[in-house]
């Protein structure tokens, strides 16, 4: 079995107690990819790091997003040829660090008459794409004819298509990644938490030094010392920042992108596709285990941060363009079993559109030595963290006399025994499945188990026979479940659904049946009263009642997760 640090949900008091005691070399701000990678940066240079996220890691952007680890076709459009070799790199970087997280995704860039890009302007810019993001030999773009794009993709318009490009993209999970960063962040000592929220900054004359948080399980308030706080907020970083007044001309421009979920054999796509809407724009249609998802829209957002909601209208976008790729699937509103609503914190431009809008990341420094960063991409965390503790680290060595070395990330794993490559990723994935099958489990859990834990799970097939319902699924989830109660700081059902296992929006099907087991479990393990556990129900329902409606509105009220213990 694997030896994994252990981000226990169980030492929660101990951990908050221990960040209320000491004093910090950097105070990380949110829990995304963006600050678990800073966190994880700054750990291995050996600064004293703690982080706070006032949810659940991964509960922000960095689980709805299109879950790619992309070079950026689209930054070609816009010509930022920086940005797609710096992506580029990183995506192979990616691959090397946590292969099991970053899966080659073969895209299909179909080419239609009247399309964004035509037959030469796709061949040269797929051309330049690989150059830029260092693409192997054999994964170079391949040009199709019309019959070519036909045969790799019989579903697509044969009265508009004209021929395609083929390339090589990753596929990842967002909230999986943010986790195995924080988690390797805490292995090299970095002290994280979740669901404490920053409420207000300490000063020592006129700088930081330190916050205050309230804690959202339990309404207690605690106060953490540092050298240095980095807002990593995403959407919430200018809120952050009118906190202690530091917004200035550059400021953030949120907007929104919702993926709709079909089952697979509504939409059963051989690759990936990535193709052109009626309006200009392009999108995404991704097969995933037992789903095809869809998207995304993206369109100026002024609505609640801490619950954002698919609308008809988003829907109803997503589905014309889907149905006017592949005329011949017509899906409905009926087919959709899922969806999730994201927001992009982008650096406001004045007179762009949301998608001419720059991905670019951006790092303000406030007077009083708040330094936030805000913008990029999920892609480019790893690169976003360096900058960002070299930055920290040059202030802390000019206040003092220590000294820290280079970022050191390139070379770290992100699990334990990783999978060396591809290839292992594959044996495994069928190893595992084997071993399903051997006791009467559905093969996919082999892919879906290696495809969200890698080598970790063999802890959870390990545990497996300590679990004893008659329903293999609830013992695959309940096996999880300790999985992650021991090693990944679960605290509430949704952490589990969503950022744990992804089951909310690739397995909705399957929460019906495990969702007892699950809550049960979890409330015998973190002992949570009557009111709690009603409560944590209730959440649960209205998550999976967003996930499964479209409202007329984006106004809609926030989720009251606060919960009194
Ligand atoms: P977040 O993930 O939002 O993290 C910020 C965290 O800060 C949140 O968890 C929040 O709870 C916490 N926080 C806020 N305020 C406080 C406080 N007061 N105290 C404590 N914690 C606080 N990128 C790619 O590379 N590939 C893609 O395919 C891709 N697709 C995308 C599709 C969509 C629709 C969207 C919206 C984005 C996409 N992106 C993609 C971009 C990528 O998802 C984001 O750049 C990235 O996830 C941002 O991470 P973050 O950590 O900066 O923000």
């Amino acid at each position: 079995m694997n030896k994994i640090v252990s981000l226990s949900s169980f030492d929660r008091q101990k951990r908050k107690e221990q960040i209320a005691s000491e004093r910090y070399d950097l105070l990380v701000i949110g829990g995304g990819a963006t600050g678990c990678g800073i966190a994880l940066d700054a750990a291995a240079r050996g600064l004293k790091t703690a982080l706070v996220e006032k949810r659940d890691f991964a509960s922000g952007t960095s689980s709805k997003s299109t879950k790619l680890i992309h070079g950026g076709l689209r930054y070609l459009k816009q010509l930022d040829i920086a940005l797609v070799r710096e992506s580029g790199t990183e995506r192979a970087i990616v691959n090397k660090l946590a292969p099991h997280l970053c899966l080659p995704e073969k895209m299909l860039l179909p080419i239609i008459v009247d399309g964004t890009f035509g037959k030469y302007s796709t061949s040269l810019g797929l051309w330049v794409y690989d150059k830029l993001a260092g693409v192997d030999k054999e994964d170079s773009r391949v040009m199709l004819s019309k019959k070519q794009a036909q045969t790799k993709e019989p579903l697509l318009n044969p009265t508009t298509l004209k021929g395609a490009g083929y390339y090589a993209e990753y596929r990842t999970d967002d909230a999986r990644l943010t986790i195995e960063l924080i988690k390797k962040a805490a292995s090299l000592g970095a002290l994280p938490i979740n669901y404490l929220e920053v409420t207000d900054f300490v000063y020592d004359g006129d700088r930081i030094c330190g916050v205050t948080c309230k804690d959202l399980l339990d309404q207690s308030e605690v106060k953490i010392k540092a050298k240095q706080v980095v807002s990593a907020g995403g959407p919430w970083v200018d809120k952050l920042r009118a906190i202690n007044d530091s917004i200035t001309n550059k400021r953030l421009q949120l907007t929104k992108g919702v993926h709709i979920v079909v089952p697979f054999d509504r939409l059963p796509l051989k690759q990936s596709v990535y193709f052109d809407v009626p309006d200009g724009r392009m999108i995404f249609s991704i097969p995933r285990g037992k789903v095809t998802y869809i998207g995304t829209t993206d369109t100026v957002y002024t609505g609640s941060l801490d619950r954002v909601v698919a609308t008809e209208k988003d829907r109803d976008y997503l589905l014309h363009a889907v149905n006017n790729t592949f005329p011949t699937i017509t899906l409905t509103k009926y087919d959709i079993i899922s969806n999730w609503a994201g927001l992009r914190p982008l650096i406001h431009e004045d007179g762009k559109s949301p998608s001419e809008l720059s991905r670019k990341d951006e790092i303000f420094e406030a007077p009083d030595g708040l330094v936030s960063i805000a913008g990029g991409k999920l892609t480019g965390y790893r690169k976003m963290a360096e900058r960002i503790v070299d930055k920290v680290t040059n202030k802390l060595s000019k206040d003092s006399s220590a000294t820290f070395g280079k970022s050191t990330t390139k070379k770290i794993a992100l699990t334990p025994e990783p999978l060396q490559d591809n290839k292992a990723v594959r044996a495994y994935i069928s190893e595992v499945s084997s071993m399903c099958k051997d006791v009467g489990i559905d093969p996919y859990y082999g892919w879906y188990l290696v495809t969200n834990y890698g080598r970790q799970a063999a802890n959870i097939m390990t545990a497996l026979p300590n679990y004893k319902s008659e329903d293999q699924e609830v013992n695959i989830a309940l096996s999880e479940l300790d999985f992650c109660l021991e090693h990944e700081m679960v605290q509430r059902a949704e952490d589990f659904f969503i950022r744990r296992t992804g089951r909310l929006y690739f397995d909705i099907l399957s929460i019906e049946k495990i969702k007892e087991a699950v809550i049960a479990r979890l409330a015998e393990s973190l002992e949570w009263s009557a009111d709690r556990l009603k409560k944590e129900r209730e959440i649960m329902d209205a998550l999976i009642h967003d996930a499964t409606h479209y409202y007329e509105s984006e106004e809609v009220p926030a989720l009251a997760h606060d919960v009194v213990a």
